[in-house]
């Protein structure tokens, strides 16, 4: 029994002997789904967590794509793990900003998806105050088994996005609702 383990069925399309045609736009999602470059931006215990997803127990590796980045420039993952200080809101943004299109966001744990427990006068009640996110992962801290589903959530979406995306009207008026240009 052969070992390899096939992580991406061939995309749809019209095959015959020696070829296969399909579009761009599934190539693509294609290549983005399984190229993910993640920016950790972990403040907190949930960064902890995040560590052991990265272990051997858990093997983020498992996907073949990993490859922590901290440059903004060189990164289109950005995962937030931990609690948020409004001071430290700006700062989140301003990375944000650095990122290259096309990029995703995932807010890893209660205090980055909603606060938290810290309903204080200090602390962001959710990173989607300052930037748009696409995954909630809940829990306090949630699971490596979590944190790593939120990954495929995220692989899903990148998949399936239309190339046109980050162009339309919809995603320019998300943007502007952050004020980012
Ligand atoms: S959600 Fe819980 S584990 Fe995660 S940073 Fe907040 S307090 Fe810590």
């Amino acid at each position: 029994m052969s070992n390899v383990q096939i992580i991406e069925e061939q995309p749809v399309g019209f095959q015959g002997e020696g070829f296969l045609a399909t579009n761009l736009s599934t190539v693509v999602g294609m290549a983005r789904k399984n190229s993910l470059w993640p920016l950790p931006f972990a403040t907190s215990c949930c960064g902890i967590e995040f560590m052991s997803t990265m272990g051997p127990n858990y093997d983020l590796s498992r996907f073949g794509m990993e490859r922590l980045s901290f440059s903004p420039r060189q990164a289109d993952l950005l995962m937030v793990m931990g609690t948020i200080a409004k001071k430290m809101g700006p700062i989140l943004r301003h990375v944000y900003e650095q990122m290259a299109e096309p990029r995703w966001v995932i807010a890893v744990g209660a205090c980055a998806s909603s606060g938290g427990i810290f309903d204080s006068y200090s602390v962001l009640q959710g990173i989607d105050k300052v930037i748009p996110v696409d995954v909630y992962v809940p829990g306090c801290p949630p699971r490596p088994e979590q944190i790593i589903d939120g990954i495929m959530q995220i692989q899903e979406l990148a998949g399936s996005e239309s190339l046109r995306r980050r162009n339309g009207d919809e995603y320019k008026a998300l943007l502007e609702s952050y004020n980012i240009k």
